[in-house]
């Protein structure tokens, strides 16, 4: 033949394509039941409930009492880049109000397990709808009489990507990860009541009350839940966020992990130096090395200060000016241990 047009180059097929992909947004249990979190937050639900068998690995379910989706709803939400939230960018640079947008995450989970959705849309007549989705593409959709809302489960994670399988931890870690998640999410969503069961065991659920502290009291227990204070600084010193609120322990409830500091910015979970760091200089020597308060806090910036279009596992932000940040957090956290008389006096900083 024609050698000039012989080429070993040649195109994947979509499968192998999306399996690939997966990786960047599925690297592991926790980050599909996060997805599948979102999306019941997403969908308005007022109650969400986790399950999951041998940390995630076996399987997870995510059932809500939120919008549900049609048939019709089913089989575009699982094709890729499908998304109800945005149209296109413009919507991004306005903020966007959703947790999720990129339309890619049951896309995405169907392709590296055996994905089952039952959904029945809120006021919709008759039955719902029970969709099956594997290897890629969608083996099955009937009618099945679910409850208004959406349960979807995902069994045998990674069962066709072997390679990632082999990467993953013990159970017990897995799980970590896993409980970690849904407490983030648990504690932003007081409103919303969230459960956790792992192995047929339940590990929390809250009321959905609306109470911050009766969330906290359900997820980390009554010793940690009798030590929090509240923190709602009326005024702080300049900088970008405008409002830092929520809940920190006394400085004797404390642990050697980091793992109890949620923090939020405009409601999504995430970490950054600087606020780790306001919370720290607030309690000074107060703690002893190395150990860390329960913090529930929450941090209001206006939209355009801080760039939310992160990569789906990026959970580190930084702000435009940390320094201003880390005094404002300190501020706030430290009035707030003061005023319950929580900490030695300390000479005043610049
Ligand atoms: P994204 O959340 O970025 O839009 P997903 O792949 O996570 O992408 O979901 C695709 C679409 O499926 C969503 O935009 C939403 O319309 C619908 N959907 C997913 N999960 C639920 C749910 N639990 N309840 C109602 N609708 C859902
Ligand atoms: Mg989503």
């Amino acid at each position: 033949g024609d050698q000039s047009l012989e080429t070993d180059i040649h195109q994947l097929d979509d499968d192998t394509v999306a399996r690939i992909a997966a990786g960047e947004v599925v690297e592991r249990p926790a980050s599909a039941v996060k997805e599948l979190v979102e999306n019941s937050l997403d969908a308005d639900a007022s109650s969400v409930d986790v399950t999951v068998e041998e940390g995630g690995t076996e399987l997870i379910r995510v059932a809500d009492d939120g919008a549900g989706m049609s048939e019709a709803d089913l089989r575009a939400a699982v094709r890729q880049h499908t998304t109800s939230k945005i149209e296109g960018l413009e919507d991004l640079s306005s903020g966007v109000a959703t947790l999720g947008f990129r339309g890619e995450a049951l896309h995405t989970i169907g392709s590296v397990s055996r994905l089952t959705i039952e959904s029945r849309p809120q006021n919709a007549d008759g039955a719902g709808t029970k969709l099956v989705y594997e290897g890629g593409e969608v083996t099955s959709i009937e009618p099945a009489g679910c409850p208004a809302g959406t349960i979807v489960e995902v069994d045998d994670l990674f069962y066709n990507t072997p390679a990632r399988r082999k990467f993953l931890k013990t159970t017990a870690t897995e799980f970590a990860h896993v409980n970690r998640v849904v407490t983030r999410y648990a504690l932003a969503n007081p409103e919303v009541a969230v459960s956790l069961t792992h192995d047929d065991r339940e590990v929390f659920a809250t009321t959905g009350q609306g109470d911050l502290q009766a969330a906290v009291l359900s997820v980390y227990g009554r010793e940690v839940a009798s030590a929090m204070i509240p923190v709602d600084a009326d005024e702080l010193p300049p900088g970008p966020l405008e409002s830092v609120s929520g809940l920190v322990s006394h400085p004797e409830t404390n642990r050697s992990s980091r793992e109890y500091l949620a923090t939020y910015v405009n409601g999504r979970a995430v970490t950054a130096d600087a606020v780790r760091e306001g919370i720290m200089g607030a309690y000074g020597t107060q703690l002893g090395g190395d150990r860390y308060p329960f913090v529930t806090l929450f941090l209001e910036v206006p939209g355009d200060a801080v760039d939310v279009n992160v990569h789906p596992r990026k959970r580190e932000v930084r702000f435009d000016d940390d320094d201003a940040v880390r005094r404002q957090v300190d501020a706030a956290v430290e009035s707030a241990l003061l005023e319950h008389g929580l900490l030695r006096s300390r000479a005043p900083r610049g």
